[in-house]
């Protein structure tokens, strides 16, 4: 059943950590599934909702892998909600609360940054500072609508876990008592950016990935087929008592293309 499903898929588009890799280290299955989505004539890309870094940044770790692709396969949250803003809110001002590699995307973007800005974007900010909650709080409190360019809680790291950009807003929320509009998966804003940028049609797409409130909710309720794999952080208790469900689970992507399948 789930080969049937499958066959009918010509773009996978794979999460990072916990799916084709964990932390610097590459999965052994990673390369041989590649090849083998391509022996099946579909083709792959990558998303990441880690705006700590950018799109440059994910192209030279892949390539420090042995996996070499072309810039427009590198999906990342900023690119959607850059897009967002762009077709959204031309000509106004960001206030970016986010690392240099996240606010040298606005400024690849054209959109100009200041801390009396028109709105808020928060980031997965591992440069944050006291100084900048401040003032991202003093203009959401001045009415300023503050943007969150992706939904996690916690970054996986090597021992453990960081605080990303969801917890930062909850602290705002807290203070202000406003909620960020989010963007990166699961939100609809990054559905769209997916189909957009890969030219598939819904039912021609799969989601890969190892989280069940981004990787697999970004698909719930639509026609693309989402796939979830145990090699990350979901373990089959969370996946038993959760209310979102993908359309198939894998233990790993090794699995999805068995050689024997082949
Ligand atoms: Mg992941």
């Amino acid at each position: 059943m789930a080969e049937k499903d499958l066959r009918k898929i010509k773009m996978f588009v794979l999460d990072m950590d916990g799916t084709i890799y964990l932390g610097d280290r590459l999965f052994p299955f990673t390369k041989r599934f590649l090849d083998a989505v391509r022996q099946n004539g579909a083709d792959f890309c990558f998303f990441t909702n880690n705006s700590s870094k950018n799109r440059e940044a994910y192209l030279t770790k892949l390539a420090g892998m042995g996996i070499e692709i072309p810039p427009e396969k590198m999906l990342i949250s900023n690119g959607v909600i850059l897009d967002w803003l762009k077709a959204n809110r031309p000509h106004e001002t960001a206030y970016v609360v986010g690392t240099p590699a996240l606010r040298a995307d606005f400024d690849g973007a054209g959109i100009r940054q200041c801390e009396d800005a028109d709105y808020v974007v928060l980031g997965f900010d591992t440069t944050l500072t006291y100084e900048k909650l401040c003032t991202a709080c003093d203009l959401v409190r001045a009415g300023k609508p503050i943007y969150g360019v992706n939904p996690d809680f916690n970054c996986p790291v090597e021992g453990g876990f960081i605080p990303d950009c969801g917890s930062m807003a909850a602290l705002i929320q807290a203070s202000t008592g406003v909620q960020c509009e989010f963007f990166g998966k699961p939100s609809r804003h990054t559905l769209e950016y997916m189909l957009q940028h890969t030219g598939c049609r819904p039912e021609e797409m799969a989601v890969v990935g190892d989280r069940l409130y981004t990787d697999i909710a970004v698909a719930a309720g639509t026609a693309v087929t989402s796939i979830l794999v145990m090699s990350g952080e979901t373990t089959p208790e969370m996946l038993a008592q959760s209310e979102i469900k993908p359309d198939l689970v894998f233990d790993n992507i090794g699995c999805i293309f068995p050689p024997e399948g082949l």
